[in-house]
């Protein structure tokens, strides 16, 4: 078990990102939003030096870094003004792999990923009609012989264009003959490279921000048997236990933009000269500037007790949903002020603050919305009734 490092230890990690990032400039980010354009410069420069890896044990070849290291990278890169969800899942996703994947499967796979020949970036559990009712949905994967068959749709799955390697979340066994109410579902790594033309289609979905998110569709698509991560059936509770790093990372991000935003707020409104003195020196724009900040530190803490409580291995489901929860309302609330700052300027393509606006919105509602975490709290910690 990993020691858990103090903010100090990391300043150096911190330092290399802020460098990297700094290859990566608000006119790169915008050339690409324009066109709706993966960073794929971003991505391999992130790859190469070894921050995808982050969680990924040395023996495979990764940096064997913990949680809290892990979220301070992707922080520091949202903090630069850079974009991590072109490439958060890769840590995430591998951490199902690495805790419930047989001893082949990670030595088939995470070496290759450590060293950035292949890419496990892409993540199908959301279905169009089943939505955050997970344990509905439809895609069925049928045993034959030595493969299953999977049919069905995925939506939202982001960057599978950009991926090697999908997690899929299938249901093996028909829902009334299931043991229990979570089991049946099984969980999949599909090889997308041999896959892509023979069953699997992928459509990209364009949305308000770029986000290479995309459609994909199974028909007859035919997976090996050993393509099964861990114990068939038990899907649902591998992805669960998944989604508790998935949360704190992208938490991490969400202080990331908030400092984002909190610089540049603070940066112009001590230079912007209105009725001959700084907008800053008016405690209208002071207050508010102040407020997010105040938000954004205590999201902070939350991110950082619920890494804290990952790497020593014990239950951070409660944490890990308020980290989310409070840090993407911090950071969409930081954005509200810094637009809310900048006056017109907020709205201008080139001072990026409405590029990140766009970005950092989608986090009340992904990876999990509002309303799910605060029933998340109220059943589980609170002991309130369960209301679905
Ligand atoms: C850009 C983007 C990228 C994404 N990337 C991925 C990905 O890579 N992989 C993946 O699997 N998924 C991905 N998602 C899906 C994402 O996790 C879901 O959109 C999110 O969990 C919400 O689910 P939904 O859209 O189906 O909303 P729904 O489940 O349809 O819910 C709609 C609204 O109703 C509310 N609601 C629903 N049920 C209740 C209830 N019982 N009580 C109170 N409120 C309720 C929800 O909070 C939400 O506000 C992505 C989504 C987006 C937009």
């Amino acid at each position: 078990m990993m020691r858990n490092p103090t903010q100090d230890d990391l300043a150096p990690i911190r330092e290399s990102v802020r460098a990297l990032c700094g290859n990566f400039p608000g006119e790169y980010w915008r050339a690409l939003d324009r066109k709706r354009t993966y960073p794929e410069e971003f991505v391999t420069a992130l790859t190469k030096a070894g921050f995808l890896a982050a969680l990924i044990p040395e023996e495979y070849g990764g940096s064997g870094l913990s949680m809290t290291a892990a979220a301070a990278i992707m922080e520091e890169i949202q903090a630069c003004g850079c974009n991590g969800a072109a490439c958060h899942a890769q840590m995430y996703t591998m951490g199902t792999l690495l805790r419930h994947g047989s001893a082949e499967q990670k030595e088939r796979y995470l070496p290759a990923i450590a060293r950035g020949e292949l890419r496990l970036q892409a993540f199908g559990v959301t279905e169009p009609t089943s939505g955050t009712d997970t344990l509905s949905l439809r895609t069925t994967a049928v045993r034959d012989g030595d493969d299953f068959i999977v049919n069905g749709q995925k939506i939202w799955t982001s960057r599978a264009e950009h991926s090697d390697l999908l997690l899929l979340l299938a249901r093996t066994t028909p829902r009334e003959q299931a043991k229990s109410r979570t089991a049946g579902l099984t969980v999949f790594l599909v090889d997308m490279r041999a896959t892509k033309k023979n069953g699997l289609t992928i459509r990209p979905i364009r949305t308000m921000m770029n986000h290479a998110t995309t459609e994909v569709f199974f028909e007859n698509l035919r997976v090996p048997a050993d393509a099964v991560v861990g114990e068939e059936g038990e899907g649902f509770r591998y992805i669960l236990s998944g989604m508790n790093a998935e949360r704190i990372l992208i938490a991490a991000e969400c202080i990331g933009d908030a400092k984002w935003f909190i610089g540049k707020a603070t940066a112009y409104a001590g230079e912007r000269v209105v009725f001959g003195r700084p907008i800053g020196q008016n405690q209208g724009v002071q207050f508010p500037i102040a407020r997010a900040y105040i938000n954004m530190r205590a999201a902070e803490l939350m991110v950082r007790e619920a890494a804290a409580l990952y790497e020593a291995g014990k239950d951070c489901g409660a944490e890990a949903n308020m980290a989310k929860h409070l840090a993407a309302e911090a950071s969409w609330a930081a954005a509200d002020m810094c637009v809310q700052t900048h006056g017109g300027f907020g709205f201008a393509e080139e001072f990026d603050i409405e590029r990140k606006f766009r970005e950092t919105r989608l986090y009340t509602v992904a990876p999990i919305s509002t309303n799910l975490v605060l029933s998340y709290i109220a059943e589980h910690v609170l002991g309130l009734p369960r209301s679905y």
